[in-house]
């Protein structure tokens, strides 16, 4: 039996009534992808995620990718297969426009797929993220002729892309890059620096690799108003777009992890020999605006490792709660499997209810993405790319850091059995840790909440997004047996109010120690909350179905799971509030000589 079987029922639930893709499929350039169609898709991807995909998933761990004395890499058995087989199936492409070379569907659906392959396989999953990473920057801001030499490559999976960005000495500010680019009489650059943690940066899947590097040229302004963005292919395309000369980028080294071995993480040097040749994507000293036109895509995608790690550490548990026997229940007489004790309950439900509530919201993000590029009414993009920009730091945040949380649980319910390496699951714990780094460590998020997306159209976007959330907890009311859930949603959005108007407050008074002292509950706040919200929303649409006339014994375990939620999750947000509103003063109260004594 496969590892993974993906959750296919509740993925059409949430693209059917909480994404609305029966909306986002009337959009223009979507017509040829309704919903039934969409459906099938998936249907197909999963049978194909599981059975090719997630066997590879162990091996990969064990194994990892390994660097040779000649520099190339070599991934671990199985992989090249697997990922041809991927490549032949069309995968890759499945969400990609049109004019990529891509199938044309919408990201809402993508991010189905994006969830199986992540579950199957995150290490393995990350070739066609950065590689989406490098299709979005090409489209949006490359040349004609850029993307007529790179784009179907990329979007086939023929290449695949990296995003080159962090330097030993510039992480998170990455204002403080030193890679170079000097313009050469042909219009090229030559590029020389070095790179750090580039994920897949090297490999043996695919004949080329389209590294996108971001430098500096001579003269430009400091800090991130100076970055540029450049293509430097591992192999530059001839003319007739082929692999042609080696380029001058080599792998110095790749990177021992506490997870994700299956992925090359890689020093890259550039221009060891003279200079490796780049090209420049739009304008200099724009590199910076080109990355934030495609970070809301690639956060997303970190989101939903944490969404994809979850699912998985909650099949391996349920499966192992249901066989393992130990103890007596309380007032038993027999010891039975350990899935009838309640703590071993609260936390499959725990992990089942965050999974929901995280897909619900990722799904919806994506079908705003999809307004927001798609829609032909301007003033509902521009509402749907607000609500898109709200919630990005959320998502990447709440939900890496339940994937965490998930993965540990797993292992919980495993007892003994999770700590040692043979069932797996301390492998998801370990590969779900990056998340909460890259990308934008969760810190960084945490502040662009507080310091950039709170104060939106002079708050009017939370403001907004409160107003709805209200309307649903009162709609929650409604269904008998749900009061308690919607008195918990009614509370939550109060701290959520509350805690909002603190910030944004501070912001505007200009006490910014005070407005983001507390950016990290406050950012768990509003993803808890909002997952509130989502299964508030699919409690409701499921109570809709079933007065429709649907099967009601199918729906209800949906109606359950929100009920939990409600009442068990959502109360941790009003927790949260205090320090949300504390002063920063005690941070600061030690010396940093008495903190590090
Ligand atoms: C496995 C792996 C794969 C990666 N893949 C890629 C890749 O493909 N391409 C790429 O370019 N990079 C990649 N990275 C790099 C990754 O994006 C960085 O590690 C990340 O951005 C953090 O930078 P840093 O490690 O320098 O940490 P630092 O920036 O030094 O941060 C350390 C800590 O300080 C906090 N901090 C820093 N500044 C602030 C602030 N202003 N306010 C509050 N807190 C702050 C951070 O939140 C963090 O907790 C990868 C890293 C790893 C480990």
């Amino acid at each position: 039996m496969s590892e993974y079987t993906a959750p296919l029922a509740d993925m059409e639930f949430v693209l059917r009534h909480i994404s609305g893709l029966d909306h986002v499929s009337k959009l223009n350039g979507f017509q040829h992808a309704d919903p039934d169609t969409a459906v099938g898709v998936l249907a197909e991807a999963g049978r194909f995620f599981s059975e090719v995909i997630a066997p590879t998933n162990r091996v990969g761990d064990r194994v990892g990718s390994i660097l040779n004395e000649d520099g190339s890499v070599t991934t671990p058995d199985g992989f090249r297969e697997a990922y041809q087989k991927f490549v032949d199936a069309g995968w890759p492409g499945v969400h990609l426009p049109e004019m990529a070379g891509g199938g044309g569907f919408p990201y809402a659906v993508g991010i189905a797929l994006q969830e199986m392959f992540t579950s199957a396989n995150l290490a393995f999953s990350l070739a066609p993220l950065l590689t989406q990473g490098a299709i979005d920057a090409l489209i949006e801001h490359g040349s004609t002729e850029q993307q007529a030499t790179y784009l179907e490559k990329l979007a086939t999976g023929q290449w695949t892309g990296t995003m080159c960005l962090t330097e030993p000495h510039a992480g998170s500010d990455l204002g403080t890059i030193s890679t170079k680019a000097v313009e050469q009489e042909d219009g090229s650059y030559r590029i020389t620096g070095q790179k750090i943690y580039i994920t897949w940066g090297e490999h043996d899947l695919t004949e080329n690799i389209v590294h996108l590097v971001l430098a500096k040229t001579p003269g430009a302004a400091p800090g991130t108003r100076g970055i540029s963005m450049f293509i430097v292919p591992k192999f530059i395309p001839d003319t007739e777009g082929n692999p042609g000369e080696r380029n001058d980028v080599r792998v110095v080294s790749i990177e021992h992890k506490m997870g994700i071995n299956a992925s090359p993480t890689c020093v890259l040097a550039f221009g060891d020999e003279g200079g490796a040749v780049g090209y420049l994507v739009g304008e200099e000293q724009r590199g910076m605006k080109y990355m934030f036109t495609m970070m809301n895509s690639a956060r997303i995608g970190v989101a939903v490792e944490g969404l994809a790690i979850g699912e998985m550490a909650y099949q391996k548990a349920a499966r192992y709660a249901s066989e393992r026997i130990q103890s007596k229940p309380l007032g038993g007489d027999a010891p039975a499997a350990i899935i009838n004790h309640p703590d071993v309950r609260r936390m499959l439900l725990t992990m089942r209810a965050n999974n929901e509530a995280m897909r619900a919201a990722l799904y919806d993000t994506a079908a705003r993405i999809d307004i927001e590029n798609h829609g032909e009414d301007e003033d509902a993009r521009a509402r749907a790319g607000e609500r898109v920009a709200l919630m990005i730091p959320i998502l990447k945040t709440w939900c890496t850091d339940l994937g965490v949380e998930m993965a540990s649980l797993g292992v919980q319910v495993h007892g003994g059995m999770g700590y040692v390496e043979e069932t797996g699951a301390a492998q998801f714990l370990r590969d779900a840790r990056i998340a909460p780094i890259y990308e934008g460590t969760n810190g960084i998020q945490a502040l662009d909440l507080v310091t950039r997306k709170v104060p939106l159209r002079d708050g009017q976007v939370v403001k907004e997004y409160l107003a709805e959330m209200s309307g649903i907890a009162a709609d929650l009311r409604g269904i008998d047996g749900f009061a308690r859930s919607a008195d918990e949603l009614d509370r939550a959005i109060e701290s959520l109010a509350e805690a909002s108007s603190h910030v944004g407050a501070k912001m505007a008074s200009g006490e910014y120690a005070d407005a983001v002292a507390g950016a990290t509950p406050f950012t768990r706040m509003w993803g808890t909350a909002v997952g509130g919200a989502f299964l508030a929303r699919a409690a409701l649409a499921t109570q809709a179905l079933i007065e429709g006339g649907a099967d009601e014994d199918t729906l209800r375990p949906k109606q359950s799971i929100a009920r939990f939620y409600c009442e068990q999750i959502l109360p941790t947000t009003n927790g949260l509030l205090g320090s949300i509103l504390a002063p920063a003063d005690p941070l600061f109260e030690l010396s940093n000589e008495e903190l590090t004594a």
